[in-house]
């Protein structure tokens, strides 16, 4: 399996396996392991939530309630990226957005700073958004067929319970 089928199969489900929006943090740590902590100079100073968790390259935001708020893996200038239960996946060659959209019906749009968006909507309260990037790095040429820059799932209709 390579990225270009988890990253349309996450088109679909939103999830790396066990990984998904409002997935509780602590139950997934049972099973996969403590996860990295990200940012944790910033959460022993002052109490702050929602907080940044890792595993492998796959970045994870949780709000207080200690769910997942959001799922990140980002793809841009990487030779591979580590996902949970898929490995390291080669990035190579290059996801392109024409070769992504011919195999994923999703919403394109894109920004003035020159992103292309490919959304699709697996489930009622989340949304996944790939990113692809007309240049591969800062300072590199404008190519034809943007690329794979990250992969963000996010959910809605969610409020914490306070604490
Ligand atoms: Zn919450």
């Amino acid at each position: 399996m390579d990225l270009l089928d988890v990253a349309t199969r996450f088109s679909e489900k939103g999830r790396f396996g066990p990984i998904h929006c409002g997935a509780s943090l602590p139950e997934l740590a049972v099973t996969m392991g403590e996860p990295q902590r990200i940012g944790v100079e910033k959460h022993r100073r002052r109490n702050v939530w929602p907080r940044w968790f890792g595993f492998g390259d796959v970045r994870l935001e949780v709000c207080s309630c200690q769910e997942i708020d959001l799922i990140l893996l980002p793809v841009r200038s990487r030779e591979t990226v580590k996902v949970p239960g898929f490995g390291g996946l080669p990035t190579l060659p290059r996801v392109t957005l024409t070769r992504f959209d011919r195999l994923v019906a999703g919403e394109v749009d894109d920004d003035q700073a020159g992103a292309v968006y490919l959304r699709t909507r697996p489930a009622k309260d989340v949304q996944v958004s790939f990113a692809f990037t007309a240049r591969e790095s800062w300072d590199g040429p404008v190519l034809d067929d943007p690329v794979l820059d990250q992969v963000v799932a996010t959910r809605s209709g969610h409020e914490c319970v306070p604490a």
